[in-house]
């Protein structure tokens, strides 16, 4: 496998060093040069590969021989070990819960796989490996209980003080060993900038050999599409077109199950759902992208101003606006609707749907009202027990806490209170 930077398609490297570097200099993303398609005979057929099956057929074909077939099966067999069950409302709409993993949220995916490879590509080495991470809310636990304990791998993160809820924040403040939390007084923007310029800062990477484990990491994306023909695979025998509502905030999920897309997963539409964070809405409706300052929702790991995969999204569609308008419609919801959809989901279905997955809810019904034949399903990207607070607010009935949530609440949190400034965080980190 070969990778691009989308500022520089003569910058070329291999899987190895796009993920072990995360950004090219350049500053651009790294994409494949190539996007394989999967064989009709995978589609006709999807029902007889487990989840697991299915993930190693797509990393396979994406990867190639770059990693051989017993490493890459057994990096697949460690990292996609819980299931991604989709979970039909009635027969037009169904959610695709995607909280089954250690953190209970969908960025599970994304971080034992990413850990699984970063492993395998260092074996052997003597330089540790320093993981720097910014988190909106989930991406830190999922990268705190993907790499925790993993040897020759520090990992530090970064998230915005009061802007995380008390449950996640325990999931990356609790752990210790080789897990550090920052925690920087300011706004997910924020911590986000401070990790793109330490990653160009000539001291600290002299110090260290820093990676990154945000969305903008090839290796958190490959995984990511691994779910989506999971679930295609369980509404197969529907015979409807099928249409996923993806709710987003960086858009690594969505330029994800776009990727599987394009690897020829029959699928006909997507969502791009987001609160009022609506900058990928805003650029899908009038062609101008203007990224802006972050503004805090219910739904607060959706609150990014600047979306950092936006410039993926556009390179699968060669910067073809329109071509991207074809496959992707965009949608948004205030915190009010957002609540009132949560109880109507309650009251309709029985279903505790968590304030992110509900706006993919109401963009599937939205959609509907003009394309009644599609079958819509929408991800539900973190177990609502992560929202307590909100929740508990909204909902009249109890969200039940699942024991592995629970547990990480009554530990002691642990974290390193410092100011936005980027100097801060530098500091601190060529001090220690
Ligand atoms: C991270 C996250 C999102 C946004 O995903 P992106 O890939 O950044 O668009 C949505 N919902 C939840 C619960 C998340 O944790």
């Amino acid at each position: 496998m070969q990778l691009y930077s989308t500022n520089n398609p003569d910058n070329i490297v291999d899987l190895k060093e796009a993920v072990l570097k995360s950004l090219p200099k350049d500053k651009g993303l790294f994409m494949p040069t190539h996007i394989p398609k999967l064989s009709s005979e995978f589609f006709d057929r999807i029902e007889d590969y487990s989840f697991a099956d299915i993930a190693y057929e797509v990393a396979t074909k994406l990867i190639g021989s770059y990693i051989s077939s017993d490493d890459m099966r057994g990096i697949i067999d460690r990292a996609i070990n819980f299931p991604a069950p989709v979970k039909m409302h009635d027969d037009t709409i169904g959610t695709l819960e995607l909280f089954h993993g250690p953190s209970l949220a969908f960025k599970d995916f994304g971080a034992r796989f990413m850990a699984e490879l970063i492993s395998y590509f260092i074996k052997g080495e003597e330089k540790n490996i320093t993981i720097l991470v910014a988190t909106s809310g989930d991406t830190g636990g999922a990268v705190a209980a993907g790499f925790y304990n993993t040897p020759g791998i520090e990992v530090i993160i970064l998230y915005p003080k009061g802007k995380v809820s008390d449950l996640q924040e325990k999931q990356l403040t609790t752990l210790g060993k080789n897990i550090t939390a920052l925690e920087i007084d300011g706004t997910f923007d924020d911590c986000q900038a401070i990790v793109k310029q330490a990653f160009l800062d000539p001291e600290l990477t002299k110090k260290y050999n820093l990676s990154s484990a945000n969305s903008i990491n090839i290796a958190r994306l490959i995984p990511q599409s691994f779910y989506y023909f999971e679930a295609f695979k369980q509404v197969k025998k529907y015979g409807k077109k099928v249409v996923f509502s993806v709710p987003s905030g960086n858009f690594g999920n969505l330029t994800a199950g776009l990727l599987a897309k394009r690897m020829g997963l029959p699928i006909d539409h997507f969502i791009a759902a987001t609160n009022a964070n609506k900058i990928v809405p805003d650029y899908l409706e009038t062609g101008i992208y203007e990224p802006k300052p972050s503004v805090a929702t219910i739904s607060n790991a959706m609150d990014v101003g600047a979306p950092s995969n936006f410039t993926r999204l556009l390179a699968l569609y060669d910067n073809d606006y329109n071509a991207l308008k074809t496959d992707v419609s965009g949608f948004h919801l205030n915190d009010e609707d957002d609540k009132q959809v949560m109880r109507d989901i309650y009251n309709k279905y029985k279903y505790i749907a968590d304030p992110h997955g509900a706006i993919g809810y109401a963009a599937i019904k939205n959609f509907q009202k003009s394309n009644p034949d599609y079958l819509g399903i929408y991800l539900e990207t973190a177990h609502p027990a992560k929202f307590l607070n909100v929740m508990n607010d909204v909902l009249s009935v109890p969200t039940v806490v699942p024991e592995r949530l629970q547990a990480v609440a009554d530990k002691e949190k642990v974290a390193h209170l410092l100011s936005s400034e980027f100097e801060a965080t530098k500091n601190w980190l060529l001090k220690r």
